[in-house]
């Protein structure tokens, strides 16, 4: 068993066959290296659902306690509603099947690849990023680290209107109480945080960088490390290579940049914590008890001044 693994889980393993149970529907929703996803409807109720099929043996080797790993980790954020949740589990020789919650809306992926008129604005990401963010709290304080936060594991309960976000993939999660550390590289090379290219300590702070990462890429369509080759991606972080001139960050406001630059910093202690992130200005523009109140000038020059209209605030409203 790997580092930072749990394998206790309470789940039922059902070994009755799955499509007893449930129709398969339409075509994939996804795929990655080891699995397949695919739409179902579960016949006693009719309601929607994301089968993934995990392969139990992956390059001869055998993989079921990653699998249950990423079950006992999906147990463990169920209270959280921005973690995907997990509804049955079968197993056949061949295959462990994760029936999960069905997020309909598709990868935050192609909204962060598409044109203008589709793309994300600064305030459908600032309600993204909270969302992200509560429920990356949720799972760092119950000690686990997901590390392989990108916009393939962030889905959509709905694309259009925009819905809600379901944190997806716990495939690499560990847990922090007895990880020392990680021997390979994990994640993609876009969002993995220099401690990991470094063989040095993984914490929640590795997850932290790769919201900085997911964010910017959010805000500008472009991925901030990435590199012709893979070398050069590495390099580019390793050595905190940023673009944040004007150019790419037209239209995005200041308290954007200062949001990811106190994300993507080297030294994994100075990165804010999911906590931290939330109490941060770009995401609270109205007054808010946990924020700093200096940091208000609206608020705080109207006790003074007359209102101008300069202000880029928002109209006060129930956050
Ligand atoms: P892998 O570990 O192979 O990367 P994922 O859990 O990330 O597997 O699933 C692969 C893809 O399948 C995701 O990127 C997403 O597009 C789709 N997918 C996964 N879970 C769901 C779900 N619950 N609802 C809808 N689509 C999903
Ligand atoms: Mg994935």
């Amino acid at each position: 068993i790997k580092n930072g693994m749990v394998t206790k889980i309470h789940t039922r393993i059902r070994t009755d066959p799955f499509t007893a149970n449930y129709d398969l529907v339409g075509k994939e929703l996804g795929r990655g290296k080891f699995a397949v996803v695919k739409k179902c409807i579960e016949k006693a109720t009719g309601k929607q659902y994301a089968a993934k099929f995990l392969r139990k043996r992956r390059k001869g080797a055998d993989c079921r306690m990653d699998i249950l790993n990423e079950i006992a980790v999906l147990e463990a954020a169920k209270a959280n509603p921005y973690v995907v949740a997990l509804h049955e589990v079968y197993e056949t020789h061949t295959e462990i099947i994760l029936v999960l919650e069905c997020a309909a809306g598709g990868e935050i992926f192609n909204q962060c690849v598409a044109d203008n008129d589709e793309a994300f604005t600064e305030k459908d990401v600032i309600r993204l990023a909270k969302q992200i963010l509560t429920g990356v709290a949720f799972l760092h304080r119950n000690n686990v680290v997901h590390l392989d936060l990108k916009p393939q594991n962030i889905l959509l309960t709905s694309a259009r209107p925009l819905g809600d976000i379901r944190i997806v993939d716990f495939g690499l999660s560990r847990r922090m109480d007895n990880i020392t550390e990680v021997r390979e590289i994990l994640g993609t090379p876009e969002y993995v945080a220099p401690e990991i290219l470094n063989y040095e300590p993984i914490s929640t702070a590795t997850d932290m960088w790769s919201i900085g990462v997911l964010i910017y890429v959010m805000l500008t369509g472009e991925s901030p490390f990435l590199g012709d080759e893979k070398q050069q991606t590495f390099l580019n972080i390793s050595q905190v290579n940023v673009d944040y001139s004007q150019d790419t960050f037209e239209g995005i406001s200041s308290l954007a940049i200062d949001f990811i630059k106190s994300l993507l910093l080297k030294n994994p202690r100075k990165r804010a914590t999911a906590e931290e992130c939330l109490n941060h200005p770009w995401l609270n523009p109205l007054p808010h008890p946990h924020s700093h109140p200096h940091l208000h000038t609206r608020s705080a020059a109207s006790l003074d001044e007359p209102e101008t209209s300069q202000s880029e605030s928002e109209p006060e409203s129930p956050a």
